[in-house]
């Protein structure tokens, strides 16, 4: 086995913007326990353009961080990333990757997956080794119904883990510093170019403490103004149901649910959103759930902790002004 060849759990971290995605200290907690378990190295990849600060990985458990730095990473875009995983991976032989389930990672992931001609297993909640040290990876199924166990055969055992699902590793900066400073593999991939750059911060949902979600109930995209008015009211965020992902009145990014974002924030008002079990299995672990909807037999009141039966377009304006005249008062 050549020195390059690590047979490890390989992390890949992601960036935005030079700054590193919680979800990378998750995925290194878990990494951490696989690796110990299988008693193989636990390291990082880190791919990005900007002064990041990469010993962050290393303080959170990553024995090696591969740093592959180039201004044109510095947004992470599907294309080239995948051609510098793929052959980083290829040179390095790790036997487990573990990718974030954010949108970029359910993005590029199974790029990666198709590429290596390997499984890949998306959305696990729980990852194990069996006695034969083979990953098992868990998810749920059927709307959180069933938890599916499910084994790669081949190398590498890939699979996306969901944001929040794990502890952060914990930060301890007596541990080494070990950066690997490489060439990129391929800069920006000629096939992409980037039209427009969109602050993550306003497609991200994930971390938002207020989540103003719009489903079915609305009639069309400009009506989506009025809940980013109540969401701006509240120092929230807009998501959405998958109905209105499908009808192109919302953006994927902002989806709520089994096949969107799963979101834990302090508020979720669900506007004119039926809920549906797959709507719910995103948004259940909300601390307090809010439903307007005008039929009062739909199933998002039995999750809700407060109701009201109604015309969104009525309810809406009427809880702007509500808590804009409270604010001033
Ligand atoms: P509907 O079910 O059509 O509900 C619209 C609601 O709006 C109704 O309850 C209606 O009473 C109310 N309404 C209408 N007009 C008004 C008004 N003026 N004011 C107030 N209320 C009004 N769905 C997701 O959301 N996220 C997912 O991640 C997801 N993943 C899925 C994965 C799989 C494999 C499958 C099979 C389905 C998935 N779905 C998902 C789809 C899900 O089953 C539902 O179809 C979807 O959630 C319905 O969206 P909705 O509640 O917006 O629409």
């Amino acid at each position: 086995m050549s020195d390059k060849k690590q047979k490890g759990v390989l992390v890949l971290a992601e960036q935005n913007n030079g700054e590193i995605h919680k979800v990378s200290y998750e995925l290194l907690n878990k990494g951490k326990e696989l690796a110990e378990k299988r008693d193989l190295p636990l390291t990082c990849l880190l791919i990005g353009g900007e002064v990041i600060s990469a010993e962050e990985l290393n303080y959170r458990g990553a024995q090696t961080v591969y740093y592959i730095k180039d201004s044109s990473f510095k947004i992470p875009e599907e294309n080239s990333y995948k051609e510098n995983v793929v052959a980083f991976i290829k040179e390095r032989e790790p036997e487990i990757v573990l990718i974030g389930a954010t949108n970029f990672g359910r993005s590029l992931a199974p790029r990666i997956a198709a590429a290596l001609g390997t499984g890949l297993t998306a959305d696990c909640t729980d990852l194990q080794v069996n006695e034969e040290g083979r990953l098992i990876q868990i998810r749920p199924a059927f709307s959180d119904h069933l938890f599916a166990h499910i084994k790669t055969v081949k190398d590498p055992q890939m699979a996306t883990v969901r944001y929040k699902e794990f502890a952060e590793a914990q930060r301890d900066t007596s541990r080494v510093e070990n950066i690997v400073m490489m060439k990129p593999y391929m800069a920006l991939c000629s096939k992409s170019k980037i039209d427009e750059i969109i602050p993550m911060d306003d497609m991200d949902i994930t971390e938002a403490e207020v989540i103003v979600a719009a489903g079915r109930g609305l009639r069309k995209k400009e009506d989506l103004l009025l809940l980013e008015e109540l969401a701006r009211t509240l120092g929230g965020k807009v998501g959405a149901s998958r109905a209105l992902v499908d009808a192109g009145l919302a953006e994927s990014a902002m989806q709520v649910g089994y096949s969107g974002n799963r979101v834990k924030p302090k508020v979720y008002i669900a506007c004119g959103i039926s809920g549906a079990p797959q709507h719910l299995a995103g948004m259940k672990d909300s601390q307090t759930i809010i439903a307007i909807n005008s039929d009062p037999s739909a199933p998002i009141f039995q999750v809700a902790d407060y109701g009201y039966v109604g015309d969104l377009y009525e309810v809406i304006p009427q809880l702007i002004h509500a808590w804009r005249k409270e604010e001033t008062e």
